[in-house]
């Protein structure tokens, strides 16, 4: 009797519409979408982790981490909109499938760690040419100070 009924439902579960709906690949309108962050163009300044009212970004500047819990997001844009790299942004579309769903942990690109090595490059060299022209006026300085006098 029971294998009756179970073959019932398996016929009747084979032609009729499925119950549930395929994910759909697009955020429905009006949604905000979710927070991505281009690494190659973060400084770890922490604006953003300043910014959020939800405290869902962790940003750690010695280890080069960016860090979101997307649980806590509330989509509010704040972090995007103060970011001065313009490395933040909404994107409407979901999440790939994956482990890291409570936290996700960015790290510092090759790229982006070139780019900030550059930058200490070149700041090294304007404090050492700004070091040599004070050296270099201090002594004319000096020098007129020594003429005035005739010695
Ligand atoms: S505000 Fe932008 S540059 Fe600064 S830590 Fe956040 S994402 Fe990186
Ligand atoms: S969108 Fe708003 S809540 Fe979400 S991480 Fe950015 S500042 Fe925080």
């Amino acid at each position: 009797m029971a294998m009756i009924n179970m073959t019932g439902t398996v016929l009747k579960n084979l032609f009729s519409k499925p119950v549930t709906r395929k994910t759909e690949k697009e955020y429905p309108e009006g949604t905000r979408g979710h927070v991505v962050n281009d690494m190659d163009l973060c400084v770890f300044c922490g604006a953003c982790m300043m910014r959020c009212p939800s405290r869902a970004i962790t940003v750690d500047r010695n280890e080069k981490t960016w860090t979101i819990h997307p649980m806590s997001c509330i989509q509010c844009r704040a972090c995007v909109d103060n970011c001065p790299k313009k490395c933040l942004s909404m994107e409407k579309r979901f999440t790939e499938p994956g482990p890291d769903k409570l936290t996700i942990t960015c790290h510092q690109t090759e790229k982006a760690r070139l780019a900030e090595e550059e930058m200490k490059r070149i700041a090294a060299e304007k404090a050492k040419a700004a070091a040599e022209a004070r050296a270099k006026a201090e002594a004319a300085k000096q020098a007129a100070a020594a003429e005035g006098s005739g010695t």
